[in-house]
């Protein structure tokens, strides 16, 4: 909707205006040619076409007889890569579809964080909520723990205040992005060693799920043609029948969508040295970074957790860890201690 709404004050002709200034014939006509609407912006959002693919089945038809067309799950779609030139490439691609995901809830008041759908606690796991009001000043709009719920949840408060937050997130990429640009070949070295040994586990975990779905997937497979042959021999009602088939094919249609998960994670974790070579190069993109924007933040970090503030020693210390995307935590605190060794050394 933001970018529907900057485009029309932009004066950026909508696709039926520049189809008709073409010569092209749209496929509808509105009467105000620099209008844009959110959802023509999300068809251009989500057209993973621009990143040089043909995709095929993206809807389908129930029979010869009913004809409407109705929306395919993504699994089944057809996807050949590389069949035109791309006009986004599909990392950024897929980062706007994450993005998209995890949309910001806007609050009552209309206002939103750039954190919302980033923060977790980091003692629960669960997601933050961002608490605002209209009167709230910008310095008291805040996250609290999820399972917090006034001392009768399940959780702790975690207060952090969003200015505290964007200070602390801010001042850590900057420590990173630093290093990375200063020392890029021993931070190379360093996050290989520690994500391959982290990738092996995930990889193996995730293959061990895999086959069990994968199992359990077969065994539908023949429990469905045992119910069909005990129908067909009259052993089993039509009734019966139709409930425990639909049974099955939802449970089918959920194990499906799982593996295609589990084969995106270990193609994922496989792809590591690929993502480590992405990260260097957005982290060095954003050298000298001084103000937090929310495309930096969603292009470096993946989430943040908010530890129980440390008040052991008289004052309160609020300390974060963050994920980063496509390398996960980097342990930032030790290459610096290493590095100041070596300095003293
Ligand atoms: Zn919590």
């Amino acid at each position: 909707m933001q970018i529907a709404k900057a485009l029309t004050a932009a004066k950026v002709p909508n696709p039926s205006a520049y189809k008709n200034a073409h010569g092209l014939s749209p496929r509808s006509f509105s009467s105000d040619p620099y209008h844009w609407n959110a959802n023509t912006v999300v068809h251009i959002l989500e057209r993973k076409e621009y990143t040089g693919c043909t995709v095929n089945f993206k809807t389908y038809t129930n029979s010869i007889w009913d004809k409407k067309q109705r929306d395919n799950p993504e699994e089944n779609w057809a996807v050949f890569e590389n069949t035109h030139p791309e006009i986004i490439n599909p990392e950024e691609f897929e980062k706007v579809q994450e993005i998209r995901k995890q949309r910001h809830r806007r609050t009552r008041t209309g206002k939103s964080s750039m954190f919302s759908g980033l923060v977790y606690c980091y003692d629960c796991g669960a997601k933050m909520r961002y608490c605002t009001t209209k009167d709230f000043e910008k310095r008291q709009d805040h996250f609290v723990c999820g399972n917090y719920k006034s001392n009768t949840g399940s959780c702790t408060i975690h207060f952090i205040r969003a200015v505290v937050l964007e200070q602390l997130v801010l001042t850590n990429m900057q420590i990173v992005i630093s290093y990375v640009t200063a020392h890029e070949n021993y931070f190379r070295r360093v996050m290989t060693e520690k994500m391959s040994l982290k990738s092996a586990e995930i990889i193996k975990s995730a293959k061990r799920k895999l086959a069990q779905k994968e199992k359990r997937l077969a065994e539908l497979d023949r429990l469905f043609i045992k119910i069909y042959e005990d129908n067909v021999s009259a052993k089993l009602s039509d009734e019966r029948f139709a409930m425990m088939s639909e049974q099955y094919e939802d449970e089918q249609a959920a194990l499906r969508k799982d593996i295609s998960e589990l084969e995106a994670e270990i193609a994922g974790q496989e792809r590591q040295s690929d993502n480590l070579e992405l990260f260097i190069k957005r982290a060095r993109k954003y050298e000298g970074l001084n103000e937090l924007t929310p495309y930096a933040l969603r292009e470096l970090v993946k989430a943040i957790y908010v530890e129980k503030p440390d008040k052991s020693c008289g004052k309160k210390k609020q300390k974060i860890r963050i994920q980063y995307d496509l390398v996960g935590f980097i342990p930032i605190n030790e290459l610096l201690q290493q590095e100041r060794q070596r300095e003293t050394a």
